[in-house]
């Protein structure tokens, strides 16, 4: 039989396996003509509206029709979500009153009732903020569910009252092996690989020079040394410990520079602002300590400058489902200073592909050595760079992401 190709997968012969470039067309065809709608709850920013930027031209390539909308909450949604994300990620127990979970389940169907009318054949709902909507609009079947946050450690309490929204979904889907909720029969639970494309904009090949001057406009001295971080300006990615970590290396580098990069659009995370504002603070007048938060100059060509022409980048997060920044960053030959939360520690191999430390002082020993030793940063690189092209690229994550659909088609 001939195998009907396309341009967009096809760009990935020779990163990628022969046999895994079959196994998508051969997963992929008995699903054309498949109606597939992605709830979210944002378009810009993070890492969902990433993902589903890559993964939906794709897959409506291979003959599936893909629709994505998005669900607009409101501040008491918002707020009562990111409580709960807290307690789901082990943060610190919490009290779910039953006002709060009524007026969050209001909250849910009126931010529901523009996309009332939308049908399709599957629906795919994305994120603990939304996992109620499966069991709220019955209509949504046959549905899957994506968690994207690190659960690994949760707190019980909010687990339970999250499980009680997940009979609906024929699938629920996780980013890594660690945060799959145990109590789920393992026939109801898969894994997505995720994976960037590094073929967009934002991860497209730039020259050092061009970089240099995307650095120069953002303030940055490109001739001294720049360690960053590149995450929204959130509570779990830890942007305190990354001034902490600067701060030890400038004891000894008096002339390293940092710069936190957050868009603040870059955020489904309410409570960004606050966490702006309290790092200005602890910035006080360094003015080499950059924060960057403006989505009009943090366009994809200079978040990608600041992930390709750092000496050092650093992930801090103390939570993390599966930090995309890490791939990215990977990808463009960086080992990177993590830490061993969940999806960190997945993601990068320690003193292979990257380095993983917990505590401020053994990080900042750490980007020490990569600062002082250039050929260990250059082997390092190269080990992510391949770490990524094995395990992490976009058509691992279409090859997971059909297979899910069919079997919850089938
Ligand atoms: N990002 C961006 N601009 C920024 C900060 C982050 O485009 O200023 C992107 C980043 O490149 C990544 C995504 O936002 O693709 C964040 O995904 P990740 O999984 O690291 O974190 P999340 O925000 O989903 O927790």
């Amino acid at each position: 039989m001939t195998t009907v190709t396309t341009p967009g997968l096809e760009r990935f012969r020779g990163l990628v396996s022969d046999a895994l470039l079959s196994e998508i067309y051969d997963l992929a065809r008995p699903l054309q003509g498949v109606h597939v709608l992605h709830i979210n709850t944002t378009a810009q920013g993070g890492g969902v509206a990433a993902l589903l930027r890559v993964l939906l031209p794709l897959a409506r390539e291979l003959g599936i029709p893909h629709t994505w909308r998005v669900v607009q909450l409101d501040e008491f949604a918002a707020t009562f979500m990111a409580r709960l994300t807290d307690m789901l990620q082990g943060g610190e127990p919490g009290l779910i009153t039953p006002q709060d979970q009524r007026q969050f389940l209001d909250s849910l169907r009126s931010a529901m009732q523009p996309l009332v009318d939308e049908r399709a054949d599957l629906y795919y709902v994305h994120d603990i903020q939304l996992a109620p909507l499966g069991q709220l609009f019955p209509y949504m079947r046959p549905a899957l569910w994506f968690n994207h946050i690190d659960t690994a450690r949760p707190d019980p309490a909010a687990l339970q009252y999250i499980s009680q929204f997940l009979d609906a979904y024929a699938l629920c889907t996780f980013n890594t092996p660690f945060s799959v909720f145990p109590q789920l029969p393992a026939e109801r639970t898969a894994v997505i690989t995720l994976g960037i494309d590094p073929f967009s904009e934002r991860h497209a090949p730039l020259s050092e020079s061009e970089g240099v001057v995307l650095l120069a406009g953002s303030g940055i001295d490109p001739t001294r040394p720049l360690i960053t971080q590149v995450s929204r300006f959130g509570r779990w990615k830890n942007p305190w410990q990354v001034i902490e970590i600067y701060r030890l290396v400038k004891q000894r580098h008096p002339e390293v520079q940092v710069a936190l990069v957050g868009a603040l659009e870059a955020s489904d995370d309410i409570r960004a602002q606050a966490i702006l504002a309290d790092l200005q603070q602890c910035a006080g007048d360094d003015p080499d300590i950059h924060l960057l938060w403006d989505p009009a100059q943090l366009t994809a060509p200079v978040v990608n400058a600041f992930q390709r022409f750092s000496q050092v980048i650093l992930q801090r997060s103390s939570r993390e489902g599966f930090g995309l920044t890490v791939t990215e960053a990977m990808w463009k030959y960086q080992p990177v200073v993590g830490t061993s939360a969940t999806g960190v520690r997945y993601q990068i191999t320690h003193g292979y592909d990257g380095f993983l430390a917990d505590d401020a002082e053994s990080a900042a020993s750490y980007t020490l050595r990569l600062l002082e030793e250039r050929e260990l940063r250059r082997q390092m690189g190269e080990a992510a760079h391949r770490s990524v092209q094995e395990r992490f690229l976009l058509p691992m994550m279409l090859r997971d992401y059909l297979a899910a659909l069919l079997r919850v088609r089938q």
